[in-house]
């Protein structure tokens, strides 16, 4: 079973469409990352999928569940953001815990699975601290955490690494390879980062102008691009 299929997913902004007719298929677990131009609609696809933003045409599943018109909070899906605003205020726990509570799930369940999520991401010893005395890797974890917690079906994550520090970038890629394999799910992922989209995917969608442009494993396109423009993201030009 798919676990994510778009259908002929298009997006128009009033008279503007950024998004073209996009089919998708992707297998439930599988590891898929988008990369393409400034503009392309990476964010926006991202957003449809998340139900941050209404189709103007198409349809959208998860694990075979028609969820076109269904609310973001049902959809099953977590959305991690390149800018990790994290609750000033709020201690690692309660701003991980924060969208449950606000759910009304029960304190123990929250607790427990603050405590799993801390453990996955190696923060346990910083529950109780705020965020301005976390570094700009531990914060975005604690992002990380927000998602996990929601035990998605789909995560979702939008260019996370890019405020990040060469050295922290290639440790949190690490530990984002290492959650998918302990978590299994879906993951959809953007990136800029030719190193990112090679070694974190399983499968890569170039896309271009709000249309895909050509979708494969990392090693299939790079060695056989169909293009330049698909070439200039990912491969050797032919
Ligand atoms: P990317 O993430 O690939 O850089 P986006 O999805 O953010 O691209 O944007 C795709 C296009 O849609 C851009 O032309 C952008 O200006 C436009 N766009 C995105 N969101 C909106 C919006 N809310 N209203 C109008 N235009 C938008
Ligand atoms: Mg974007």
């Amino acid at each position: 079973m798919a676990g994510l299929k778009l259908d002929s997913v298009g997006k128009s902004f009033g008279e503007l469409a950024v998004i073209h007719s996009v089919d998708l298929e992707v297998d439930s677990g599988e590891f898929v990352v988008f990369v393409g131009p400034s503009g392309c609609g990476k964010s926006t696809l991202l957003r449809l999928i998340a139900g941050l933003e209404d189709t103007t045409s198409g349809r959208i599943a998860i694990d075979g569940a028609d969820v076109t018109e269904t609310p973001p909070s049902e959809r099953g899906v977590a959305m991690v953001f390149q800018s990790y605003a994290l609750y000033p205020h709020m201690t690692v726990a309660e701003n991980m815990g924060f969208g449950l509570k606000i759910n009304r799930v029960p304190k123990d369940e929250i607790v427990r699975k603050v405590g799993e999520a801390a453990r996955v991401l190696h923060l346990e010893e910083l529950l109780g601290r705020k965020p301005k005395q976390l570094s700009g890797g531990q914060r975005q974890r604690v992002a990380i955490g927000r998602a996990i917690v929601r035990n998605p079906k789909v995560f979702l994550f939008d260019e996370p690494l890019s405020n990040l520090d060469a050295e922290l970038r290639v440790q949190m890629r690490l530990e984002i390879a290492r959650l998918h394999r302990e978590v299994k799910a879906t993951m959809i992922y953007v990136t800029h980062d030719q190193v990112e989209a090679m070694t974190l995917a399983d499968k890569i969608v170039v896309l271009r102008s709000g249309r895909v442009e050509q979708v494969g494993r990392p090693i299939d396109l790079y060695a056989d691009p169909d293009n330049l423009f698909v070439a200039g993201f990912i491969g050797s030009p032919k």
